[in-house]
Formats: structure tokens, sequence, C-alpha cells
């Protein structure tokens, strides 16, 4: 297959490292998910990743059991990281050099996010994971992908879910439900689709980054995804 993107921001949720395990992370799953990124790294894809860190602590959880939000947050902030570092060391013991950078800086064990320096790696067809979400809380790992693809000029995000696209009403709850192809970034807000949250979008649509929804329960969604096959939802213009 040859590529059709040069440059790529994959977002991976926390609970996708989770594979079935209830907590955590199933590392026969990252390694999976590391094999096909490597597949698309070598093809000459340059491929930034924003995980995220539902698998071990989300921000609003712990404000909901009476935790300060902000606090919660950079729990929720520093949990991504440590799925950064499993994933980093899956795709290096596949011989694919990778970069975590932090947006909280842990300089013993990742790079400080520098945007400069990211979009080197990438050109030198570096891996980098951008860990510690946007830095700041109250913001979502789905709107740190939004901003960091606007920032490394990306021409595309990948958001990997559950689900094999954007439907109409919930798929699991009506067998009815309509999956759509294409959607535009004003509908997924105007009526609440679930692409990602609003602030992702509307950030999307301002920089015009269109977003492809896909499912992760294929094996190999992430290499078709990724290389450009019209899998998924693709939300735009
Ligand atoms: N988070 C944050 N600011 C950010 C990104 C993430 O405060 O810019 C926190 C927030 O508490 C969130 C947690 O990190 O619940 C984990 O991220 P997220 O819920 O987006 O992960 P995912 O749902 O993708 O696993």
């Amino acid at each position: 297959m040859t590529r059709k993107y040069q440059r790529v921001l994959l977002k991976l949720s926390g609970e996708a490292l989770m594979g079935d395990l209830a907590y955590g992370i199933d590392p026969t799953i990252v390694q999976a998910f590391a094999s096909e990124i490597a597949q698309v790294v070598q093809a000459g894809v340059q491929t930034a990743i924003v995980v995220g860190g539902g698998n071990i602590f989300r921000g609003m959880k712990g404000a909901a059991a009476g935790m300060d939000r902000a606090t919660a947050d950079y729990i929720g902030m520093i949990a991504t990281v440590m799925n950064a570092m499993t994933l980093q060391d899956a795709l290096e013991r596949m011989d694919i050099p990778t970069r975590v950078q932090t947006a909280i800086a842990m300089q013993e064990v990742a790079e400080p996010y520098i945007r400069r320096r990211a979009i080197r790696h990438l050109e030198k067809s570096r891996v980098v994971i951008f860990g510690a979400g946007s830095g700041n809380p109250f913001f979502t790992t789905d709107t740190t992908a939004a901003l960091r693809a606007a920032e490394i000029d990306a021409e595309v995000i990948f958001k990997a879910t559950k689900v094999d696209g954007v439907y109409d009403s919930d798929p699991r709850k009506n067998p009815q439900a309509k999956r759509f192809q294409t959607l535009t970034y004003s509908h997924a807000l105007a009526n609440n689709l679930g692409v990602m949250d609003s602030t992702a979008i509307a950030l999307c649509k301002d920089n015009d980054i269109p977003i492809v929804v896909f499912s992760l329960s294929e094996p190999g969604n992430i290499y078709r995804a990724l290389m450009g096959e019209a899998i998924g939802t693709l939300v735009g213009g």
C-alpha cells in the first residue's frame, strides 16, 4: 500500500491500551498497536501520537469523588505519561526510534515538549509521543490531539475508538443507527455526536484539520487508516 499522508497524528485513548482488562495496560495490545504503527512509519508516514490516560486515572472521576478538580486533572496528565512510555518501549523494541515529549517537565524520563524539536524528530522519521496532555487542567487529551496536530502541521487526526465511526445515535442501543461516512464539524458540534469533545472539534474546525474516527477492534485498522484507506467516518469542513 502506498501512503496517502506525509504527517499524521494518532489519538489513542488510555482505554484502548487496557484491552479487556479492568484497569491498566495490556502489554499484548500495546505490542499489537506498536507493530501496526511500525509498519506505517516504515512506509514513510511521519507519525505523532497523543495518548490518553483513562485506563489509569480520569480527572472528572477524581473530582466526582470530592478531589480538587485541577489536582485530579494533573494526576490524569501524569497517568498519560505512563502510557506514553509503555508505547515508546514497545515501538523501540521493534527498532522504531521514538521520543516522548511531555507537557509537564519530567526530564529524567522524557523530553519536554518543544514544538520545533518535535517537528525535527518527525522529519527524521522518529515517532513522537506527546504525554501529559496539554499541561493544563480542565482539558482533555482529545483537545491536546487537536492542539498538537495544529502545531506540528499534521494533515489529519486519527481518533481510534471502540466503534467503527460516528453514528446518528448509539449503535449499541439502537439497531437502526446509521453510520456517517462523512460529517461536517458543525453537524458533529450541533448534534453532540461524540466524535471528540466540543473544544477539540472547534479547534479542528478553526484550523481545518480533518478527523478520521475509526475502530480499533479490527486488527490492522491502525495501519489501514493511517495509510489513507477510507475507513470509519471522516469529519471535516
Ligand atoms: N488531562 C488534563 N489536561 C489535558 C489532558 C488530560 O487535565 O490537557 C487529564 C484529565 O483529568 C483527563 C486525564 O488527564 O481525564 C486523562 O486524559 P483523557 O481522559 O483525555 O484520556 P482518554 O479518555 O483519552 O483515555
